[in-house]
């Protein structure tokens, strides 16, 4: 199971925003979109990730007022990226090192969709599944 199929399955949308978009609107896009994070962009170029964690913390340190600031003031600048050729084990050890839940996908460097934490646990709880049943099956016919 590789990150190819994952986007394959659930597609390869990703909701971007522009680097002069404020706190406010990425709550308004994460509330609306039903997602945890996003990536900001400039044109083709991944400028950086926002995540609710970001917004619960910048919340905490400054108060309400800080939702008129930039998103960019905000985000992870140093963002990891995987490929679609990544395995799930791959994807899953990106995320523990870097204790995040979210990780863009790039192939032949454009953002070509986005694997959440969600996804892997779907996917490796699929693989499982099925090792089982290949064991259950071996022995039934051993
Ligand atoms: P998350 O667990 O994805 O909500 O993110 C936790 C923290 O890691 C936040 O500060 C995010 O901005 C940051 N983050 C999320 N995804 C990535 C990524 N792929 N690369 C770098 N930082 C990230």
């Amino acid at each position: 199971m590789n990150v190819a199929r994952i986007i394959s399955e659930k597609g390869r949308n990703v909701v971007t925003l522009g680097e002069a978009v404020s706190l406010g609107d990425v709550v308004a896009t994460l509330a609306e979109k039903r997602i945890g994070a996003v990536v900001v962009v400039q044109g083709a170029d991944i400028r950086g990730i926002i995540s609710e964690r970001d917004i619960v913390r910048a919340l905490a340190k400054h108060g309400g007022d800080v939702l008129d600031r930039p998103a960019a003031d905000f985000m992870t600048s140093k963002v990891v990226t995987c490929g679609v050729d990544d395995s799930v084990q791959e994807v899953m050890q990106k995320m523990t090192a870097g204790r995040f839940r979210h990780l863009p996908v790039v192939e032949q460097n454009a953002l070509a969709g986005i694997v959440s934490i969600g996804d892997v646990v779907k996917h490796r709880m699929l693989e499982v599944e099925r090792e089982a049943a290949e064991i259950r099956e071996y022995i039934a016919t051993a």
